[in-house]
C-alpha cells in the first residue's frame, strides 16, 4: 500500500482563501478589519522567521498586523504594560506573544495576562478550561490544524481509535479535547507509556507530537491508518546542510498507512491558517457578529 499524502500546504491555502473572502465580507458589511498584535521579545532567528511569515499571512488575508519587537532585556513589568494596552485597544482583536520568552520572564504569567477573548493562540487557562468543559472559546492552532487535516481524509472521526503521542499543553492535551468532541475514543501516550508501539498499532488515527526525529516506525502503524505528524526536527543532512524531519519515519510509514502528512508541508502550514481563523473568529465575537465556521 502507498499512503495518500495529506497535502497541508494546499489545504491551508484553500482555508486561507475562505478566510480572506470572509474578511472582505465583514469589511464591506460591517466596516470591520480584524487585527492581530504579534509581540516578539529578543532576536531568536527561528522566532523572527515565524513572526515574519505570520505577519505576511495576516496581510494577505486582508487583516491588520501590529508588530511589537521588544529587546531581550525588556522587563516582565514592561511586557505586562504593553499587553494591558493591547487588551484595551479595540483595533486589536487578537494578541500573540511569540514563545519561548527569555528566562527572566514568566511565560505563564504573560499568557494569563492576555484578555482571554483575544488569546488567538488558545493558551490562556480560561480557554483551556472552556475547551475542556465544552464551552465556546479559542482553541490552540496546531491541534485545530491536525483535526482539520484528519477530517480532510476521514468522513467522520466518530468511534475511531485515536492515539496522540505527546501531552503538552499546546499540542497533546488540546488534541485530546478536540478529538473527544469529534466522538473519537482517545488515548494520550507519553514518555512513561508502556509498550508504545503496541498502543500505536491500535490507532485508526495516529497523531505524533513528540519532538523526536522519526521515532514512530512503520511497524507501529495499523495498516490503512491515518497518520498526522506534528514533529519538526532539524537533523544533519547531506553536504553539511541540515534538513527537517517529523516524528514519524515517513518512508516506512507511507507503505503501511492509508493517509499521512509530510514534514514539511503537512501540519506546519495549517498552524498559521488556524491562527488567521482564530483572529477572524475573535474579531467577529468581539463585535457581536456570528462566528464564522468556514
Ligand atoms: P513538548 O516537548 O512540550 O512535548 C513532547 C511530548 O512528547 C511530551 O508529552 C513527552 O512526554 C512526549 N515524549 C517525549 N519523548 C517521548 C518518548 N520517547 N516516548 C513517548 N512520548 C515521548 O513538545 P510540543 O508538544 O511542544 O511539540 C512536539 C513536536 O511538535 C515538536 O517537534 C515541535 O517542534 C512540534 N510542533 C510543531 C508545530 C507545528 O506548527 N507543526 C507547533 C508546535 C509544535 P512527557 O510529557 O512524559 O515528557
Amino acid at each position: 500500500m502507498t499512503a495518500r499524502i495529506i497535502d497541508g500546504k494546499t489545504i491551508a491555502v484553500e482555508l486561507r482563501g475562505r478566510i480572506a473572502a470572509e474578511v472582505a465580507r465583514v469589511l464591506s458589511t460591517h466596516k470591520l478589519v480584524p487585527g492581530i498584535a504579534v509581540v516578539q521579545v529578543g532576536d531568536n532567528p527561528a522566532s523572527s522567521v515565524y513572526v515574519r511569515s505570520k505577519s505576511k499571512a495576516v496581510a494577505e488575508a486582508g487583516m491588520r498586523a501590529f508588530d511589537h519587537k521588544l529587546p531581550d532585556d525588556v522587563s516582565e513589568a514592561e511586557l505586562l504594560t504593553l499587553i494591558g494596552t493591547l487588551n484595551a485597544d479595540p483595533k486589536v482583536n487578537g494578541i500573540l506573544v511569540q514563545l519561548p520568552l527569555p528566562p527572566h520572564i514568566d511565560a505563564q504569567r504573560i499568557i494569563a495576562s492576555i484578555e482571554a477573548d483575544k488569546d488567538v493562540d488558545g493558551f490562556h487557562p480560561l480557554n483551556a478550561g472552556r475547551h475542556a468543559t465544552g464551552l465556546p472559546g479559542l482553541v490552540p492552532c496546531t491541534p485545530l490544524g491536525c483535526v482539520l487535516l484528519a477530517k480532510s481524509v476521514l468522513p467522520s472521526l466518530a468511534g475511531l481509535e485515536a492515539v496522540v503521542i505527546g501531552r503538552s499543553n499546546i499540542v497533546g492535551k488540546p488534541l485530546l479535547q478536540l478529538l473527544l468532541a469529534e466522538n473519537a475514543t482517545v488515548t494520550v501516550a507519553h514518555s512513561k507509556t508502556r509498550d508504545l508501539p503496541g498502543v500505536c498499532r491500535r490507532a485508526d488515527l495516529l497523531i505524533a507530537a513528540i519532538g523526536r526525529p522519526e521515532m514512530v516506525r512503520g511497524d507501529w502503524i495499523k495498516p490503512g491508518a491515518t497518520v498526522i505528524d506534528v514533529g519538526i526536527n532539524r537533523v544533519p543532512g547531506e553536504g553539511g546542510k541540515s534538513r527537517i524531519v517529523g516524528d514519524v519515519a515517513f518512508a516506512e510509514a507511507e507503505t503501511v498507512a492509508g493517509a499521512i502528512t509530510p514534514v514539511p508541508g503537512g501540519v506546519g502550514p495549517m498552524t498559521i491558517a488556524c491562527l488567521l481563523l482564530n483572529t477572524l473568529r475573535a474579531a467577529c465575537a468581539q463585535n457581536g457578529l456570528p462566528v464564522p465556521l468556514l
